[in-house]
């Protein structure tokens, strides 16, 4: 929950914010704490209307660089320019702060970075902040999760992970988390075997049936010929508004999806 906090204390992080600058410094440092090896892929990209052309950055941090059986562990870090789904429409041109939609499965796996260099699991681990996952217009699909579809044109190949777990929008103090239709459809054994390790640990909030159909940055992983799965609870009311603030979001949460997410890790 602090580091859900610490990148929220930045302000909205949206491509091309001061918060978004000094939120990636933030991230980077973090990683070099505790990852073997730390890189930052930039890529250009453009969104809104009139479109603007900026820089995004996915920020990686390589955990056990000699293991070859890998698995990479995912989020996006930016947050949406615009609240457009705020219930004041004077609100819809002015950038969310994300505590919920962007924060939350970047603090899971900023604590998880700590564990796995504290105690190392016997596969290597690839922890990936996706960049512009946010940016994009709705009913076009190709304008959204642009960090992962760079990551997955440059690295795929080379990282070649045995799966990818997506955290996107877990920090819900209510939460539900059913299984997104995407990851049921194309990954299909590792959302069963995340669902079945939530059971047998007793979270109930991981719930065995299907949920919505989001087009998230496991899509282009998934194209790349990557099973990934995305945990992401997407009943939240106050997605896409002002009010995903830190106080929607409860630690509960993100331990129940981080202690689910790291006995799956470590049972490799
Ligand atoms: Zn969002």
């Amino acid at each position: 929950m602090a580091y859900l906090k610490a990148q929220c204390d930045f302000g909205p992080r949206n491509p091309g914010s001061a918060g978004h600058c000094q939120c990636r410094e933030y991230l980077v440092a973090q990683l070099k704490k505790s990852a073997e090896f730390v890189t930052t892929q930039q890529f250009v990209f453009s969104f809104g209307s009139p479109r603007q052309s900026m820089t995004g950055y996915n920020i990686i941090g390589r955990f056990r660089l000699a293991v070859r059986d890998r698995v990479l562990l995912c989020a996006h870090w930016d947050t949406r320019p615009w609240a457009d789904e705020d219930p004041d429409a004077a609100h819809h041109q002015m950038p969310v702060l994300g505590a919920n939609d962007g924060a939350s499965g970047v603090a899971v796996l900023l604590h998880m970075a700590e564990l796995i260099a504290t105690t190392p699991p016997a596969v290597g681990v690839d922890i990936v902040f996706f960049d512009a996952e946010d940016a994009g217009t709705h009913q076009e699909n190709r304008t959204w999760a642009l960090g992962s579809a760079a990551f997955a044109r440059e690295y795929a190949y080379s990282f070649n992970p045995r799966y990818a777990i997506l955290l996107d929008m877990i920090g819900d103090a209510q939460l539900n988390i059913y299984q997104e239709a995407y990851s049921v459809e194309y990954a299909r054994a590792l959302v069963n075997r995340l669902w079945d390790k939530a059971a047998e640990l007793g979270i109930d909030e991981f719930i065995p049936e299907m949920g919505y159909a989001v087009y998230d940055d496991h899509i282009p992983l998934l194209q790349a010929g990557i099973q990934s799965v995305d945990i992401i609870d997407f009943d939240y009311k106050y997605w896409h508004t002002l009010a995903d603030t830190p106080d929607k979001c409860s630690a509960a949460s993100l331990e129940k999806v981080g202690r689910v997410v790291t006995a799956v890790i470590y049972e490799e």
